[in-house]
């Protein structure tokens, strides 16, 4: 009777896999060098650490903001900088505006940036590692005016 009971799990249990081969590959080519992060109207991000492999050649990073609010009140971006630029990044973006998404154009201290959204709204960045050195100290924060001191987390490479 266990051995039945058994033998129709095993057998629940793969056919739920064959039912999501997709789904089941996706998973396993998940790759590690793929991140998601949400933003909320209470201007918080969901992780405060993404921690990148040292074999990842490239990393995508998608923001997704989970809230209602219009990017005009409650706007989010996802900002990679040297954690020693934090402060001067997050205070140059202040008099970007939103049509810059808050960040000086051109700024070289900007490693990585998505634009700024919206509640509902997804942007991604996919950038090259090489422009990282392992084990350094980076952040990645959002430029809104006023987030950075709330949105902020650690960013690890290697
Ligand atoms: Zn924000």
């Amino acid at each position: 009777m266990s051995l039945m009971r058994n033998t129709l799990a095993a057998g629940a249990l793969l056919g739920l896999a064959l039912l999501l081969p997709s789904q089941a590959h996706a998973a396993a080519a998940a790759d590690k060098c793929k991140f998601e992060i949400s933003g909320n109207d209470l201007m918080q991000y969901d992780k405060q650490e993404l921690d990148v492999p040292g074999g990842c050649a490239q990393v995508t990073i998608t923001l997704h903001h989970a809230g209602k609010l219009p990017a005009q009140a409650m706007g989010h971006n996802w900002v990679l900088v040297n954690s020693a630029d934090v402060v001067a990044v997050a205070n140059a973006g202040l008099t970007a505006g939103l049509q810059n998404n808050y960040l000086p154009p051109g700024d070289k201290r900007v490693l990585a940036s998505t634009k700024v959204v919206g509640g509902g709204q997804t942007a991604s960045v996919t950038f090259a590692t090489s422009i990282l050195k392992k084990g350094a100290a980076y952040t990645f924060l959002c430029t809104f005016p006023g987030h950075n001191a709330l949105m902020r987390g650690t960013f690890k490479f290697g």
